[in-house]
């Protein structure tokens, strides 16, 4: 599982014990499928149609089908109280976006067909400095520090205008029209979907790990099938 392992380390501490509990629990499951008497893992290669090679089918049926449809339903859920809440326009996501990424290493993950940094990079660029970033909300700027283990870079956007709005706003990429989706972002006090990041949070982190952790499962096994 050591590629699992390196994904556990580079999480923020709250995150990485949600995602270690997830773990074991799929874990669990997947041995609860294991056949009796059966010695080898589930990464194992196995013959086609042997009692492993079944066991790896069942175990893909069960993540794919049974837990996951489980989970995006209670994702939905989560989104759906989301409605409940509205953005106050502070505009402090365009202003001071951050990402544990140098401008450098999304650029590399966008050449190789990352969707996320190629979004990012379509409107964010770099501050020169944290402190410039710091001078337009040292309040958030010192939250992200106590937050995050490693070092942030910190971005903005050059589509908005003084006064506070999008100067593309229909043409603006899916990354801008989700946030505050990803339950690993911090959010500033400013943000109206504070309250709502705040009583969601710990469903919606045990929900991502376990998207994160089938999805690594079911790559794993796939390349061995
Ligand atoms: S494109 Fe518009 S919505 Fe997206 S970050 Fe820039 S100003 Fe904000
Ligand atoms: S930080 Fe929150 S409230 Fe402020 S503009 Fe972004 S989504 Fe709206």
């Amino acid at each position: 599982m050591s590629d699992l392992n390196n994904t556990i380390k580079s999480l923020r501490k709250e995150y990485r014990e949600i995602f270690l509990k997830s773990a074991e629990e799929i874990k669990a499951k997947v041995e609860a499928l294991r056949p009796q008497g059966l010695k080898g893992e589930i990464f194992d290669k196995y013959e086609r149609g042997s009692e492993g090679f079944l066991w790896q089918k069942k175990v893909l049926d069960l993540l794919q089908n049974d837990i996951s449809k489980e989970i995006y339903r209670k994702l939905n859920e989560i989104l759906a109280y989301r409605a409940q809440f509205n953005c106050t326009g502070c505009a402090t996501c365009c202003n001071l976006a951050c990402s544990e990424f140098s401008p450098e290493e999304l650029k590399e993950k966008a050449q190789n067909g990352d969707n996320f940094a190629q979004q990012f990079l379509s409107v964010f660029i770099p501050y020169n400095s944290k402190e410039e970033a710091r001078e337009v909300y040292p309040e958030y700027i010192e939250l992200l520090e106590k937050n995050k283990e490693y070092d942030v870079y910190f971005y903005h956007c050059p589509k908005l205008t003084e006064d506070k709005r999008c100067s593309d706003y229909e043409n603006r990429p899916q990354i801008c029209r989700d946030f505050p989706d990803n339950p690993l972002s911090i959010l500033p006090d400013s943000c109206g979907y504070k309250k709502w990041k705040e009583e969601v949070e710990p469903i919606a982190l045990m929900l991502h790990s376990m998207v994160e952790i089938i999805d690594f499962y079911c790559a794993k096994i796939n390349s061995v099938l």
